[in-house]
């Protein structure tokens, strides 16, 4: 699809209403899309796991400015509206009019993602179009807030870009997300804190999110903001033991997490997880790779994430003695 199929797609005179059928029901999902607006397609993040570059695609495909902005003006005319867009999003929220510099390169390409293990030198990661587009929405009439309500891939934000206009404008987004359009909560997907299992799931280690939940912290206290970061995270993805998610345990307990966006991990077709799932080996290395496969072995995972509920209390302590790391308790159990 190109960038004015994708227009002529949301140029179209949509009533922006459920199905009459659903007349008089309050749907949930349409609580939280009704305001907001679709920037692009595609994801070139490549996680394992996920199957929305096999759906959408690796390279991204960016709505004009112009369509954008008559969408927004479209929803200032709704009835309903207050004045707050509730996204301005995608796949991943930054990723609008970012792709390959050379696009013959990328024609050639065999990774599977632009970002892991490394940023592509080849990627453009200017995120002044997107700055752009924010201030622009953000002038509409009658639009007093936008928030971004999709993920957002933090580590092209910390990407040291040799363009200086592409780096410069790292900082201009993150400072502009993070004081102006978090709607009290932002949600990003470091989906775990073992940089082993982060990598077989093509993320970036561990450290970049607490990297990223510092800027995060800095910029609230700056701004007197009292907003929060809300983490995603995933048990019993192939490589992840209880011992690393009893690891995961302690270290959102250091950072103060309560984590409550958590998934056990289910196999998709078409993503390298399910594959290394299924077959028990990673097909880079062709070296066996562990997963929680019974009912079992991935409650006993998932459990590690309420380590702050008393009811589990006793269940993880009998767990982290029967995999021999009593010496884990008190980390997790005491200050
Ligand atoms: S060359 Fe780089 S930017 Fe282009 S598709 Fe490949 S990894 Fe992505």
């Amino acid at each position: 699809m190109t960038s004015d199929e994708l227009n002529a797609v949301y140029d179209l005179p949509y009533t922006r209403l459920p199905h009459p059928r659903y007349k008089g029901r309050r749907i949930p999902a349409y609580e939280m899309i009704r305001h907001s607006i679709t920037i692009h397609r595609g994801c070139f993040g490549g996680c394992a796991f996920c199957t929305i570059s096999a759906h959408q695609g690796k390279q991204i495909v960016s709505r004009s400015k112009k369509s954008i902005l008559k969408e927004a003006e479209a929803i200032t005319r709704m009835e309903d509206f207050k004045g707050y867009i509730t996204d301005l999003g995608g796949p991943s929220a930054n990723m609008y009019g970012l792709n390959g510099r050379d696009k013959n390169v990328c024609a050639k390409c065999k990774r599977p993602a632009c970002l892991h293990p490394k940023v592509c030198p080849n990627l453009n990661t200017d995120l002044t179009p997107l700055v752009d587009l924010y201030r622009s929405v953000g002038k509409v009439p009658g639009v007093k807030k936008i928030s971004i309500g999709s993920g957002i891939r933090y580590d092209i934000m910390q990407y040291r870009d040799p363009d200086a206009k592409a780096d410069k404008s790292h900082r201009t987004y993150t400072e502009e997300l993070i004081s102006k359009h978090v709607g009290g909560r932002l949600k990003v997907a470091p989906e775990h804190t073992q940089d082993h299992v982060l990598d077989l799931m093509r993320k970036p280690p561990f450290s970049r999110f607490e990297d990223f939940k510092k800027t995060f912290d800095r910029i609230n206290r700056e701004c007197g903001l009292n907003q929060q970061l809300i983490p995603y995270f995933i048990s019993s993805h192939p490589g992840c033991t209880e011992e690393d998610m009893a690891q995961l345990a302690i270290i959102t307990k250091r950072l103060n997490f309560r984590l409550e966006q958590v998934q056990d991990f289910t196999p998709t077709p078409m993503t390298l997880s399910t594959e290394i799932f299924y077959t028990g080996i990673n097909p880079y290395t062709m070296k066996p790779v562990y997963s929680a496969r019974t009912d079992r072995e991935k409650q006993a995972q998932q459990q590690f994430f309420f380590w702050y509920d008393p009811a589990r209390r006793n269940s993880l302590i009998a767990e982290l003695r029967r995999i021999g790391r009593s010496d884990l308790i008190p980390k997790l159990f005491h200050p």
